[in-house]
């Protein structure tokens, strides 16, 4: 009879999230949320990890996913996790460092990925939805005629947008 088990058998968690912040000793970990939606009813497993450990784990599935030839996707990261600084997204040029921070190795800021989703006090946010929701309209319908004269004014506020929303 032939043994046809392998250590990859098991229920398959095809949905994955992870997050970071501090446990109650003020340890800075990392939380992985693994669920498996192929059975009749959901069911998730959660990790919390060291950062050591969860730094680990991520060096090994790049590693694998490298020696394996796979290719997620796209190769860019989420906008929110963007440089800062020159807005890299390209995946390949932002290095996780140790410490958690990442180096945008296109124009060289050291930037933690956490830090600016802090939420903006209520005065900015509503600045900033008033500034959206302006950019919006004037791309729905433009502003004028005149594009020298408004282009620039467009262009601010673009960037006083993504600014504000910690992409640039
Ligand atoms: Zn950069």
């Amino acid at each position: 009879m032939t043994n046809t088990t392998s250590r990859f058998d098991g229920a398959v968690h095809d949905e994955a999230s992870a997050d970071i912040g501090s446990n109650r000793q003020d340890e800075r970990v990392v939380r992985l949320d693994l669920t498996y939606t192929r059975g009749t009813a959901p069911s998730s497993t959660t990790m919390i990890l060291t950062l050591d450990a969860a730094i680990a784990l991520r060096n090994q599935l790049d590693g694998l996913f490298n020696a394996a030839g796979v290719d997620d996707s796209s190769g860019l990261v989420d906008e929110d996790d963007a440089c800062p600084r020159c807005g890299e997204r390209d995946q390949d040029s932002l290095v996780w460092q140790d410490d958690a921070t990442i180096h945008c190795t296109n124009c060289g800021t050291r930037y933690d990925p956490d830090a600016k989703r802090t939420p903006p006090k209520p005065v900015d946010q509503e600045l900033l939805e008033a500034a959206a929701a302006t950019l919006a309209l004037w791309n729905k319908h433009g502003l004028g005629d005149d594009d020298a004269e408004s282009e620039p004014v467009h262009q601010a506020l673009v960037n006083a947008i993504a600014k504000a929303k910690g992409l640039i």
